[in-house]
């Protein structure tokens, strides 16, 4: 039998579509290292996400196109993936961010904090560099969510983040003095985050998650200005009284031209031992209040003692207890998020194109 042909492979790949971003993998130039020895076939797919949720789906439709090739006997597919850059990021050259996402809520208390760190934690364990920055000064929790106490000795002015669990952390609690007034905060922090941006040995990052104040505040107004959000990210409860918090803290985003990547619903509901559900706040309303607002629902949390648990010992859920309800919810909503943002950044008209290999 004849040896089939990098044209005739290229032609089968070319027929298999990226399911999110609607074009297929050879005009995407998501192919690469494509080899044919005899029947032998292998190449890379190169993913626009390490937490790509449709990656098993792409591989096998891959491998099946290229399967159904005459005198192709086996397909070695690999996957990679390079994450795309916000094009309006590269005039920063000091900041090798490719993609910084904000996540607010309209009050304190609905788990602002949880969903930045495990969906920071989820993005690493699926192989993106991560950053996660906690500018939420009234309530600096994440060191403690992270177990860090201090920062690492500064590299020259540089500030270096800490590490934990895959990720670089730089938090405002682990800076501001404990007992120092709240109302010496505000004002700091707005001329301390663009420090924290560009003054921080970040590394190149796939992703910077961005821990904002809840409500209204100039923090976001200070972050919009500082640097160029890919998109932002809005937790409430269930109920009504959050869910007009949260529709506050949304329209903040618009008057700011900051994409709204989606609303999440967390203390969804309470699994009991039976295996029923109990709704403490109420049901639907993240949903709702997405539909309402034309935003994307990317997901509901369900309640776990663990989270809590975790969270007061320093363990994040997405490591604790990886397979639980909550855990999968949450990594779906990294999946989700990631996924939003490489298609947005995409299908701008500056976006690098995911052909630039270094
Ligand atoms: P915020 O950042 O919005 O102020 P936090 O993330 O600090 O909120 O969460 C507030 C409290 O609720 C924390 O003690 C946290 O552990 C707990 N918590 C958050 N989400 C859940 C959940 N899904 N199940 C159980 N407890 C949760």
């Amino acid at each position: 039998m004849t040896q089939p042909t990098k044209e005739a492979v290229l032609a089968a790949l070319g027929k298999v579509q990226e399911p999110e971003l609607h074009k297929d993998l050879v005009t995407l130039n998501m192919i690469r290292n494509l080899e044919i020895e005899g029947g032998k076939v292998s190449f890379t797919v190169m993913l626009t996400t390490p937490a790509c949720p449709l990656r098993n789906q792409i591989e096998a439709a891959a491998r099946q196109a290229v399967l159904a090739v005459p005198g192709v006997e086996t397909a070695a597919v690999k996957l990679d993936s390079d994450v795309p850059n916000d094009g309006r990021m590269r005039g920063l050259v000091d900041m090798p961010i490719r993609n910084a996402i904000a996540i607010g809520s309209g009050k304190g208390g609905v788990g602002k904090s949880t969903v930045s760190v495990n969906v920071a934690v989820a993005l690493a364990q699926s192989g993106a560099r991560v950053g996660l920055l906690d500018a939420d000064i009234y309530g600096p929790n994440i060191p403690t969510m992270l177990g860090v106490t201090k920062l690492p000795s500064p590299n020259g002015t540089k500030l270096v983040p800490a590490e934990a669990y895959g990720i670089k952390m730089i938090s405002m609690g682990l800076l501001v003095k404990p007992g120092q007034p709240l109302i010496w905060r505000g004002p700091m922090l707005n001329s301390a985050i663009r420090q924290f941006l560009g003054d921080v040995e970040w590394g190149e990052l796939d992703y910077l998650i961005v821990d904002l104040p809840p409500g209204t505040g100039d923090a976001a107004l200070s972050l919009a200005q500082a640097l160029p959000l890919s998109g932002a990210i809005i937790v409430t409860l269930p109920q009504m009284v959050s869910l007009e918090d949260a529709e506050r803290g949304l329209n903040m985003f618009k008057t700011l031209e900051v994409p709204i990547l989606g609303v999440v619903e967390n203390m969804s509901y309470l699994e009991l031992p039976d295996g029923s559900r109990m709704d403490i706040f109420g049901t639907g309303g993240g949903e709702r209040l997405a539909n309402a607002t034309g935003t994307p629902f990317l997901g509901g949390i369900p309640m776990d003692p663990n989270v809590r648990i975790g969270s007061d010992s320093g363990r994040p859920i997405v490591v604790t207890n990886p397979d639980s309800p909550v855990a999968q919810a949450l990594r779906g909503i990294a999946q989700n998020v990631a996924a939003k943002v490489s298609v947005a950044a995409l299908s701008k008209d500056n976006a690098l194109p995911i052909n630039i290999v270094e």
